[in-house]
């Protein structure tokens, strides 16, 4: 299908694109979810603002201890970073896992957390490492936790007026990992788990379980208690009630976030 008319304005400054979006602009990213949704009619906005000239939402630095990455930055650029490999591998694993080369050229992990799509793989790796976004709007700046930014199916708690400027992961990571499970190497992850361990502690969160990424609590009561890999695996998928149909059924889901949190696990602890 055709997507509906639509205005479009490329602006060079933060400044600039924040007064678009205050006009009613929707932000447009790397345009890998955007597009699509457009030529489904699944979403008709009236006018787009184009990130792409923003400068200043692209890189991958160290901030004290943090590694702050720009919200425009590439999956591509990120899968390939020393930094995030060595602050962040989860990050790495799974920005290196999205889509097809064409993909990870375009999307960008702003637009990724922006999306918050249930199969989308950042989310639970935010969640996991404790990360954060950080935020920019027509009243000001603020930072949004990963576990307060997704609230339901392709919805978080961005206002229409604000854009995600930056990404942001503590210090002290840990060693981190992602694992996935899709049918097609250019699938979305039916479930994904990434696994963080620090100290004696492992945080692991989901994908492709809920609407949006959980923890995996069961998992990580066993681990913490110094339970089994085995045993945790069992238990992963707690609580959860993930969507059935076409990949799979609700049982097969949680048998696939058991071995996936255990993979991600075992793939940390190799680190
Ligand atoms: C064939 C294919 C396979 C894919 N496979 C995977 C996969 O395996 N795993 C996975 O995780 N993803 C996958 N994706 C999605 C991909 O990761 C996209 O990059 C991502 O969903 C959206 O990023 P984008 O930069 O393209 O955002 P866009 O499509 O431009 O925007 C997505 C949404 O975010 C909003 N937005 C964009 N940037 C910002 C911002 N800075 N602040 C606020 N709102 C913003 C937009 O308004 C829009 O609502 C796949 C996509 C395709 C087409």
């Amino acid at each position: 299908m055709i997507p509906t008319k639509t205005a479009y304005t490329r602006p060079e400054s933060i400044e600039e694109a924040l007064a678009t979006l205050a006009d009613g602009a929707r932000p447009i990213a790397g345009g890998m979810s955007l597009i699509p949704m457009m030529k489904l009619r699944l979403a008709s906005p009236a006018s787009l603002v184009d990130l792409s000239g923003l400068a200043e939402l692209t890189g991958i630095a160290m901030d004290g201890s943090d590694l702050v990455i720009g919200a425009m930055t590439r999956h591509r650029e990120v899968a390939g970073s020393a930094l995030v490999r060595a602050q962040a591998g989860a990050l790495a694993d799974a920005a290196a896992g999205i889509g097809s080369p064409a993909v990870r050229n375009r999307g960008t992990i702003g637009g990724s957390l922006a999306q918050s799509d249930p199969h989308g793989d950042l989310p639970a790796v935010l969640l996991a490492l404790g990360g954060s976004v950080e935020v920019r709007g027509a009243s000001g700046s603020r930072t949004i936790a990963a576990a307060d930014l997704a609230v339901g199916f392709l919805t978080t708690t961005l206002a229409a007026d604000e854009m995600i400027v930056a990404v942001r992961l503590p210090g002290g990571a840990g060693r981190s990992a992602y694992a996935k499970f899709h049918r097609r190497a250019i699938d979305w992850s039916i479930v994904g788990a990434a696994a963080v361990i620090r100290g004696t502690t492992t945080t692991v969160a989901l994908t492709g379980m809920a609407a949006v990424a959980v923890r995996a609590t069961g998992f990580e009561v066993i681990v913490n208690a110094g339970g089994s890999l085995e045993e945790a695996a069992r238990h992963a998928g707690d609580g959860t009630r993930p969507a059935e149909g076409l990949d799979g059924s609700a049982e097969y889901k949680r048998h696939l976030a058991g071995v996936l949190a255990r993979r991600a696990t075992e793939a940390a602890l190799a680190r």
